[in-house]
């Protein structure tokens, strides 16, 4: 809605303007060229097409009798990578479903926080809400825990300033980034370590046993083949053609299985591996940064986990936990640790 708004403000036609004023037909006819519904905006950001791939059977119709086209389930679709040139690249297509998928309430004073949806309270796992009303000064904007608020939980009060928030994310960020772009390598070493990737090697002998599987499957289809025929030829008895034919059947079984767990596990290793090399990529993008920006924020952060305070000092302490886009949580604190022993080594 907020999109649709700018872009009507900023006067940009419509796409049924831009059609018309291309000679294109149209279905929709808008009287205002330049207003544009929140629909038409969500449609484009879910539009899967613009990162360069093809997307079929997105509808299906039940017979040529009954030609309504119905909406198919996602896992139907079918869609072919690389089809065309992107203009929108994957990597921030999946980022806005993902933060589509998080209901971003905007709050009654029009007021908003770019920490919404990605706050959670470490005790009882409940989603943090944003609470502002129109007399706050910023400093007193906060995030309370949601199971808190609504009475149903008994999560004890569970609350952080969105300053507070905002200035120890930023610390967070700053150390982590920081530290990944002075010591690449060896984060990249205990990372690998951390989220168990397999070597290279160990994904090449996986992808050597699935290729040996998929031969024997296709072996076993061939051999089916000949003796079904030396069956009918009566070669082969009825009964000793009933009994090959299920040991077939059980090895082709078992083949499939393991097939789909090898791909599974291949697949994971490999994005895995790829998770890692990008998320060292956005560090090193923000390297030096000194201002949140909710684009960055979200680029890097996955979730935030609000600790209880701690007041032992007679001062409220707060700490948070942070889950990083694409790697989940780093050890900071070790690694830092880890550094000041190798330093003074
Ligand atoms: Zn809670």
């Amino acid at each position: 809605m907020q999109i649709a708004k700018a872009l009507t403000t900023a006067k940009v036609p419509n796409p049924s303007a831009y059609k018309n004023a291309h000679g294109l037909t149209t279905r929709h006819f808008d009287s205002d060229p330049y207003h544009w519904n929140a629909n038409t905006v969500v449609h484009i950001l879910e539009r899967r097409e613009y990162t360069g791939c093809t997307v079929n059977f997105k509808t299906y119709t039940n017979s040529t009798w009954d030609k309504k086209q119905r909406d198919n389930p996602e896992e139907n679709w079918a869609v072919f990578e690389n089809a065309h040139p992107e203009i929108i690249s994957p990597e921030v297509f999946e980022k806005v479903q993902e933060i589509r998928k998080q209901r971003h309430r905007r709050t009654r004073t029009g007021k908003s926080s770019m920490f919404s949806g990605l706050v959670y309270c470490e005790d009882c796992g409940a989603k943090m809400r944003y609470c502002t009303t129109k007399d706050f000064e910023k400093r007193q904007d906060h995030f309370v825990c949601g199971s808190y608020r609504s009475n149903t939980g008994n999560c004890t009060a569970r609350f952080i300033r969105a300053v507070v928030l905002e200035q120890l994310v930023l610390n967070n960020l700053q150390v982590v980034i920081s530290y990944v772009t002075a010591h690449e390598n060896y984060f990249r070493q205990v990372m690998t370590e951390k989220m168990s990737l397999k070597s290279a090697e160990i994904v090449k002998s996986a992808k050597r046993k699935l290729a040996q599987k998929e031969k024997r499957l296709a072996e076993l289809d061939r051999l089916f083949i000949k003796i079904y025929e030396d069956n009918v030829s009566a070669k082969l008895s009825d009964e000793r053609f009933a009994m090959m034919s299920e040991q077939y059947e059980d090895e082709q079984a078992q083949l499939r299985k393991d097939i789909s767990e090898l791909q599974t596990k291949i697949a994971e290793q490999e994005r895995q591996t790829e998770n890692l090399e990008l998320f060292i990529k956005r560090a090193r993008k923000y390297e030096g940064l000194t201002e949140l920006t909710p684009y960055a924020l979200r680029e890097l952060v996955k979730a935030i986990y609000v600790e209880n305070p701690d007041k032992s000092s007679g001062k409220r302490k707060q700490k948070i936990r942070i889950q990083y886009d694409l790697i989940g949580f780093i050890p900071i604190n070790e690694l830092l640790q880890a550094e000041k022993q190798r330093e003074t080594a």
